[in-house]
């Protein structure tokens, strides 16, 4: 059996959206840019995506940019919200310490340049509390930045209450909803989000095309000098064919979300159970306020990558930790966050399911699992100095 259990790594593309693709290729390759009627034509399909990602996010096509990707949208939105506050003199940034690497590592940079950072914890459930961001923002605050749902133990965070807070507060409020849309509801608008990052890769679009939502008023960088594509925000011919296979991919997955997450949901459930019953593992992350597809567990005295391998042998493809951090040996900044001894989080995995899957798929990945991981401690001498009390178990 072949089961492909990353989709929170990347998605295969839906037949639609690599038939919305195609005619931007192969017949309306025009560039956008020009006035004859080919060009013309690529303009409005840009403009018709552009009104179809607006719709599914309930706000006016005026406030969506294209980008190459959720990093690009995530990067503009911090360096703009941080160059918006510099210049009122507030350089102060809210986020969590679970969040992903593209926000983290721009708020690395924007550290070194004078910003101050304050990472809210996560320990435990992996949800941050609204009351957390309420106390934590102070007069200079030009920015609270949170993802929606986490890429490892999609966890989703309470957005729409943080948001209200931030509106009262005058603060920029920005979330890197990547993971986020396509598999649950959202409304900019209702849940007071200023800025908002997405990828089309994680709900079944191509690779390299993203958007970010932008509040109309609230100003963003020139990230890329050029052209006056994009508003002269981000100059460069615009991805036609990628942006039409984004806003394909997006209609679909918003118009069928409820009907994807009551297929999803009770198979995620059932693979929790069937882990769960693992001697000595762990669920990571709130086992309700979590994206319908995913599932991540600890293992005691095991060893991520060996999981992986040999989990790939059977046929499944999973993660652990994010796939930016496997293949190096860092335990998952995640699963640190979330206050996991550093051996604990070295035994994680990480089965992210989508629409396709089947109960018997899920009952095969839980036989996988379980042999898989006994196997791993009859070899183990870790697994034997806890058998022979040598060691305490720290997963009970
Ligand atoms: C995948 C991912 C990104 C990066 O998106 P790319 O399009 O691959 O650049 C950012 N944030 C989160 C939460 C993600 O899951």
């Amino acid at each position: 059996m072949k089961i492909y259990a990353d989709n929170a790594a990347t998605t295969r593309m839906s037949r639609r959206a690599i038939e919305a693709m195609i005619p931007y290729m192969e017949e309306v390759y025009g560039n956008p840019s020009s006035l004859y009627s080919i060009g013309q034509e690529a303009k409005d399909a840009l403009e018709s995506a552009r009104e179809t990602v607006a719709g599914c996010l309930g706000c006016s096509p005026g406030e969506i940019i294209f980008t190459s990707g959720g990093s690009e949208a995530d990067n503009q939105a911090l360096f703009s919200a941080a160059s918006a506050g510099e210049r009122k003199g507030k350089k102060h940034i809210i986020s969590t310490a679970f969040e992903h690497h593209a926000v983290l590592h721009a708020l690395k940079r924007l550290e070194k340049e004078g910003f101050e950072i304050t990472l809210l914890d996560v320990s435990g459930s992996g949800v941050v509390s609204p009351k957390q961001v309420e106390e934590a923002i102070r007069p200079d605050t030009c920015l609270v930045t949170i993802m929606y749902a986490n890429n490892e133990i999609g966890t989703i965070q309470p957005i729409a209450e943080i948001g209200r807070i931030c509106r009262e507060k005058g603060v920029t409020f920005h979330t890197d909803a990547v993971q986020a849309v396509g598999h649950v509801n959202i409304n900019v608008k209702d849940e007071n989000i200023d800025m908002l990052s997405l990828s089309a890769h994680k709900f079944h679009g191509p690779k390299g095309v993203g958007a970010l939502y932008c509040r109309k008023g609230i100003p963003l960088l020139n990230l890329i000098e050029g052209g006056a594509q994009e508003g002269g925000k981000r100059g460069g011919t615009e991805n036609v064919p990628g942006i039409m296979g984004l806003a394909a991919a997006m209609q679909e997955a918003c118009d069928k979300i409820d009907e994807s997450a009551a297929h999803i949901t009770p198979l995620r459930d059932r693979l929790i159970e069937g882990l769960e019953r693992i001697p000595h593992s762990i669920l990571n992350g709130d086992c309700k306020k979590r994206l319908p597809g995913n599932v991540n567990f600890c293992f005691e005295a095991i060893e991520g990558e060996s999981l992986l391998l040999l989990l790939d042998d059977k046929g499944i493809s999973a993660s652990s930790g994010s796939a930016c951090t496997s293949g190096s040996l860092h335990a998952s900044h995640v699963l640190l966050a979330l206050g996991r001894a550093v051996e604990i989080a070295h035994g994680s995995l990480r089965l992210s399911i989508a629409e396709d899957i089947t109960q018997e798929q899920v009952d095969y990945m839980i036989k996988a699992v379980d042999e898989v991981v006994a196997y791993l401690r009859s070899i183990s001498p870790v697994w034997r100095d806890l058998q022979e009390g040598k060691r305490e178990f720290i997963l009970k």
